[in-house]
């Protein structure tokens, strides 16, 4: 890692460690069905931006792809609650551009949703809706392990520009989510995959 790069993962180790101070994680497969979510992903790795599209296709090249994305989504962590105003102070000290109007955010492996995670009585999230924004952070945390990490991936994020032509965004509202700043700005979502209940079966609810 260059010099910058660490000094920018030491700003954001330490925003992390402030915003997710006191809140209980929900791992990420115990809210959606993950060997499901993670069959869904393996199937449509086409939909990714470039760089990781090459960075899974050199995984599925050495047959490691489903074990990988069956691992990342085991690590994935939900944060409830998080307070936004500390998450956008991070992203202005890092240069990173902020889109108000969103539910969800992540950073590296941590989910972080703005108001209460809504569950069903058996632990399972309530709506195919914040599933699919849920998958949608998911995406982003993929994307990062492609760029090399947190710092990595914050640096090309903001590279890629703004929100709604970025190529990191587009690719991940194929999968799902669709935040009412995206709609109102008539973003593009071309094939949101994980709502298509019709051909993927009720993959947000465990099975
Ligand atoms: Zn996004």
């Amino acid at each position: 890692m260059s010099d910058r790069a660490s000094d920018v993962q030491d700003i954001i180790d330490r925003y992390k460690r402030t915003i997710e101070a006191g809140i209980s994680p929900v791992p990420l497969a115990n809210l959606v069905d993950a060997p499901h979510l993670a069959d869904i992903i393996h199937d449509h790795v086409d939909l990714f931006d470039a760089v990781t599209r090459d960075y899974l296709a050199a995984l599925r090249r050495h047959r490691e792809l489903p074990r990988y994305l069956r691992e990342k989504i085991a690590r994935a962590r939900v944060y409830p609650e998080v307070d936004e105003t500390l998450v956008k102070s991070a992203f202005s000290d890092l240069g990173i551009p902020y889109l108000d109007g969103v539910d969800m955010i992540s950073v590296g492996d941590s989910i972080y949703t703005y108001g209460p995670l809504q569950c069903d009585a058996d632990g399972t999230v309530a709506s195919v809706s914040t599933a699919a924004l849920l998958a949608h952070e998911l995406i982003h945390a993929i994307q990062a392990d492609a760029h090399g990490g947190e710092a990595g991936f914050a640096a090309a994020y903001t590279a890629a520009g703004n929100y709604l032509a970025n190529a990191f965004e587009i690719a991940a509202y194929c999968f799902g989510g669709s935040p009412p700043a995206a709609i109102a700005a008539k973003m593009p979502v071309e094939r949101p995959v994980l709502k298509e209940t019709a051909l993927y079966g009720e993959w947000w609810r465990l099975a």
